[in-house]
């Protein structure tokens, strides 16, 4: 058995919540190394939206994470070349009760730099929309949108090249205080981060189990619009604000959740609410399904699909579309939108438990590791 040499902080896992970390620690000044299972990436946080989320977010702690994540996206993006595809959303409300929650939204703290966009506005400002039978939208500035298959491994490389060790390839089988072990080596260090994403069974399940923590599946597509639909923004629907804690919170809420009941059932059954996203070539990553348990079945429902591209046509009428690609991604999801948890001197498990990873990951790691917190 070789021991390596010791460093400041240890990173188990390398998608956003353990990439997040290593850029706190590093910007920090410690010296960090990252052990990874896997030769790239192939979790969640390259299946997702890229979609740095801010209105939704539950109020409060949340919702102050995702506003600082986003500034540290924005701050680090330029210099990890990693372009911004869009910024931007559109919440566009095609009931009634859908506008009485946006506009509850715009009241709170939360809403302050939001606006209404009636359906004259709307139709001006995102001609892309489809306006029969809509509302109006709620307009939020905050988001950003990134490609995360491609950002995660450019911010990876980006971190290696400022002195980040990376141990790809290879579990960690167990840890202790000051000690990781993987299958031939063992690494030492002062601090110790286990950010193991859907892995709930090899290290520290019992903090999993005390969280009621489970699985949540999500069905999603890349399709290719007709030529030059151009989004801007990213676009939710009413699905969504049944949902998002941010809008469920709000008490037109429980309205707009009856009148959905009625109407689309299988929708909320499957768990469905739209986002749709646009990348640099013109495609669109649209989205989701959620499907909760402790172990995930391989077979995914064509209904689901469906159900989304019905969606997607009531807000975007696309005329015409094709499917070019489908994925399934997972989550852990429990009681809390995320925690850190101590579990031994120096060592903390830090999870994102709520499906928001991308939009308050390097929030939530500036307070797992304290100290200076990142300059933007
Ligand atoms: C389909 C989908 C869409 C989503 N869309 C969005 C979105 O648009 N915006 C948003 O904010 N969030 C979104 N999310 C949520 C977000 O993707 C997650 O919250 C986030 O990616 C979780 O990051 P993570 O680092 O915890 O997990 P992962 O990305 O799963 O990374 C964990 C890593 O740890 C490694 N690992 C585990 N155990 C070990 C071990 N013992 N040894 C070594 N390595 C280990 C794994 O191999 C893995 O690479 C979405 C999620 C899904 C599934």
């Amino acid at each position: 058995m070789q021991t390596a040499n010791k460093t400041d902080v240890i990173i188990v896992g390398s998608g956003i919540v353990g990439l997040a970390c290593a850029l706190v620690a590093v910007e920090q000044g410690l010296s960090v190394q990252v052990v990874e299972r896997e030769n790239f990436c192939t979790g969640a946080s390259i299946r997702n939206f890229g979609f740095v989320t801010v209105t939704g977010q539950g109020s409060g702690a949340s919702w102050r994470r995702a506003r600082r994540s986003r500034d540290i996206w924005a701050h680090i993006a330029p210099q990890v070349g990693i372009p911004v595809e869009h910024s931007g959303l559109y919440v566009v409300a095609q009931r009634a009760e859908a506008e009485a929650v946006l506009r509850e939204l715009l009241l709170t703290e939360e809403g302050a730099d939001l606006s209404w966009l009636d359906p004259g506005k709307l139709r001006k400002q995102a001609p892309h929309l489809a306006h029969a039978y809509v509302q109006g939208a709620l307009y939020s500035p905050h988001e950003l949108r990134v490609e995360a298959r491609l950002a995660i491994e450019k911010l990876r490389l980006w971190l290696a090249s400022r002195g980040v060790r990376f141990h790809m390839g290879q579990a960690v089988t167990q840890v202790e205080a000051g000690r990781v072990h993987l299958p031939t080596q063992t690494l030492q260090a002062e601090r110790i981060v286990v950010c193991p994403g859907t892995d709930l069974r090899s290290l520290f399940p019992q903090v999993f189990a005390k969280y009621q923590t489970q699985l949540c599946q999500l069905q999603m597509l890349r399709i290719r619009p007709p030529r030059d639909y151009q989004l801007n923004a990213a676009v939710m629907s009413d699905l969504s604000l049944v949902r998002y804690r941010g809008f469920t919170e709000l008490p037109g809420a429980a309205r707009l959740e009856d009148r959905l009941r009625l109407e689309v059932p299988r929708a909320l059954q499957h768990g469905i609410h739209l986002i749709v996203v646009q990348s640099s070539d013109g495609s669109l990553v649209v989205g989701d399904s959620h499907q909760y348990g402790e172990t995930m079945p391989p077979f995914v429902p064509a209904e689901a699909e469906e159900l989304i591209l019905t969606e997607m046509q009531r807000v975007l009428c696309l005329g015409h579309y094709e499917v070019k690609e489908r994925w399934t991604g997972i989550y852990p999801s429990g009681t809390q939108d995320a925690f850190i948890e101590a579990v031994l001197p120096d060592v903390q498990v830090l999870s994102v438990t709520s499906g928001s990873g991308m939009s308050t990951a390097f929030a939530l790691a500036e307070e797992c590791l304290k100290g200076e917190r990142i300059a933007v």
